[in-house]
């Protein structure tokens, strides 16, 4: 057996070289005599892998030095709950931005907390385009303006980031973050989970700005508090050590790959291949996503005939292409195609999905 191409949207591939380097060191870690997973968050030597995770983090985000860097637990689907809890008085409207499946569960989980006002919206075309910017509508004394950058399973990315004057922007980069350089000062706060991205899951990532945590809407217990797990350098408790760790060497492997403009011109690269083989199809392969608003990193497509799809996908496993189905929420198939996916598994797909219209016209 041998490791396939894996197009998961999540838990996702991770880069070969960050598997082999753990692989590598799990039965006795930086000495340790110990695995990474076995010592203590407070000893020296996992403080020490903290601080250059996080240092590595910053460098290649260029994270301004009024932001604090979390890292947290939970998934993106609990900060969906905790960030309305963190940042928003009772009743204070907190606008959300919907392009996707996963802004509308995140403004779904805001009602308890805040009143979430759905500011534009993309379902009427099926999240197949992003809302023009004049069409919002944000209130000045809006909590936070919520936006979800890349929909994962709509596939459609906010390629720009909107001005929304004072009001703090919050955004969901679970899928897109680390896939291009990316300007930390215009956010209030940044959140991914890290199974897309980053490393495995368990594991969120938040950015944050100094002053919304010193909000403080209304009590809370200490552990769903922000501005307490930045106070103990998200250590309030034990943190997901092997998450933290695995995010690490994945850190570090951006930075030898050339960071994050490299990524970005291999992502754009892939995504263009991808693209391409759809359109040049001659409707073989459709894709209803308005151009400018295709993922880079999540590729959705049907076929002309819905009824293929379940072979391509089958077919594809046994020619060592993974996890190509399509979300249960939308059906057809899906390839996503992040940092760890090299530009050589996307020409794989290319070739087998040309091949499979040629057998089965
Ligand atoms: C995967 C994903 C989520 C959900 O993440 P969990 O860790 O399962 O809670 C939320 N938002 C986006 C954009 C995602 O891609």
């Amino acid at each position: 057996m041998s490791r396939a191409w894996n197009f998961s949207a999540g838990p996702a591939a991770l880069p070969e070289d960050v598997l082999r380097r753990a692989q590598q060191e799990l039965l006795e870690w930086n000495g340790a005599r110990a695995s990474v997973m076995e010592v203590s968050h407070r000893g020296k030597a996992f403080m020490d892998l903290a601080a250059r995770a996080e240092a590595d983090l910053r460098e290649l985000l260029a994270v301004p030095r009024n932001y604090k860097v979390l890292f947290l637990q939970g998934g993106a689907t609990q900060h969906f709950a905790q960030i309305p809890m963190n940042l928003a008085a009772d009743g204070q409207r907190a606008d959300y931005v919907v392009t996707g499946h996963w802004g509308e569960k995140a403004l779904g989980e805001a009602a308890l907390y805040a009143r979430p006002h759905l500011a534009a919206s993309a379902k009427t075309d099926g999240y197949a385009s992003i809302p023009e910017r004049a069409t919002w509508d944000l209130d000045p004394d809006a909590a936070y303006v919520h936006i979800t950058t890349n929909e994962t399973i709509h596939g459609v990315e906010m390629r720009d980031i909107p001005e929304v004057g004072e009001v703090p922007l919050v955004a969901d980069m679970s899928s897109d973050i680390l896939s291009h350089p990316l300007d930390v000062s215009k956010f209030g706060l940044i959140y991914a989970g890290a199974q897309k991205n980053i490393g495995p899951s368990g594991l969120v990532v938040m950015i944050v700005r100094d002053d919304l945590l010193e909000r403080r809407p209304r009590p809370l217990p200490r552990i769903f508090r922000y501005a307490d797990h930045a106070a103990a350098d998200s250590m309030l408790n034990t943190p997901n050590t092997w998450g933290w760790y695995l995010a690490g060497l994945t850190f570090d492997w951006l930075k030898a790959q050339g960071g994050l403009l490299e990524m970005e011109r291999r992502n754009r690269a892939k995504a263009d291949a991808l693209y391409a083989a759809i359109d040049g199809s001659g409707g073989y392969y459709r894709n209803r996503v308005q151009p400018a608003a295709r993922s880079r990193m999540n590729v959705i497509f049907n076929l002309h005939d819905a009824a293929l799809e379940p072979r391509l996908v089958a077919e594809a496993e046994r020619a060592g292409l993974l996890a190509l189905k399509g979300h249960r929420a939308l059906g057809g198939i899906r390839a996503s195609i992040y940092n760890a996916m090299p530009m050589e598994g996307v020409r794989a797909l290319c070739g087998y999905m040309a091949e499979f219209a040629r057998s089965h016209g």
